[in-house]
């Protein structure tokens, strides 16, 4: 197979592969916060994050949704659909948190009545701002109305799917961020789906997410490795991590 590296992230590497319309994504071992401004690497993140992905978008798609999953090559390698990314960050919401607590006078930790979605744009240097369907559709067109729908429905579906899964492994799903892309005319979930793209707390609170990194609570790794053990088992931890 003849791999091209088509670009480079902060935390994957996208290759092509011997076919045009499917990409190698490498999962890094890079963890980065605040537009990249911290940055660490973390042994067996990659492992972790490819793993979790591939088994998340599995239960996506088991449950009817169009993703871009296609194949896991453990470690940390995801062959996925090659799909025409669209510039927004779509978070979905079961409890408050993170920037919501900046916009609404509501603590953290409290359960919403029901799912909420919120689409921010793919802009490092405005800080991937919020933005509302008028900027979308209208002013950037990025996506036409029909289509922000269906992106804002299936959030709210994920959101209680995966809800329900979590909760099913003792954890809590607090929110999460997804990234669709076009492909024939049709959209897909693409990019991600881990602790680096989500926050999960365990059934005493304790945060297994990327907030470890991002709020220096220290012993990142094993919030990762303890996302890994409810969504996997023990599987191949022994070879990463010895
Ligand atoms: N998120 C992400 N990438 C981003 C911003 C947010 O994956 O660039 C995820 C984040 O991990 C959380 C959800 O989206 O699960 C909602 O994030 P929020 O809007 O609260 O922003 P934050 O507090 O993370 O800046």
């Amino acid at each position: 197979m003849i791999m091209k590296l088509l670009t480079e992230g902060k935390t994957k590497k996208v290759f092509s592969t011997s076919k045009d319309d499917e990409v190698l994504l490498f999962f890094k071992d890079d963890i980065t916060a605040f537009d990249g401004v911290k940055h660490d690497v973390l042994k067996g993140k990659g492992f972790l994050n490819a793993s979790i992905s591939a088994a998340l978008f599995q239960v996506l798609e088991s449950n009817g949704f169009k993703t871009h999953f296609v194949d896991f090559i453990p470690p940390n390698i995801i062959i996925a659909k090659k799909l025409q990314m669209i510039p927004l960050e779509v978070v979905g919401r079961n409890i408050v948190a993170g920037s919501l607590t900046k916009r609404i006078p509501l603590e953290p930790g409290i359960k919403l009545n029901s799912p909420i979605c919120e689409f921010f744009l793919k802009d490092d240097n405005l800080h991937d701002p919020l933005i509302n369907d008028e900027h979308i559709c209208n002013v950037l067109q990025i996506v036409n109305h029909e289509e922000i729908e269906y992106m804002r429905q299936t959030v709210k579906k994920i959101c209680k799917i995966l809800d329900k899964y979590f909760n099913d492994r003792k954890i809590t799903l607090v929110d999460f961020k997804i990234e669709y892309g076009r492909l024939d005319d049709q959209i897909y979930v693409g990019d991600e789906l881990n602790g680096d793209s989500m926050r999960l707390w365990d059934a005493d609170g304790k945060i297994l997410d990327k907030d470890r990194y991002r709020k220096d609570l220290g012993d990142v790794i094993e919030g990762y490795i303890e996302m890994y053990r409810r969504i996997i088992g023990e599987e191949g931890l022994d070879e990463i991590f010895g």
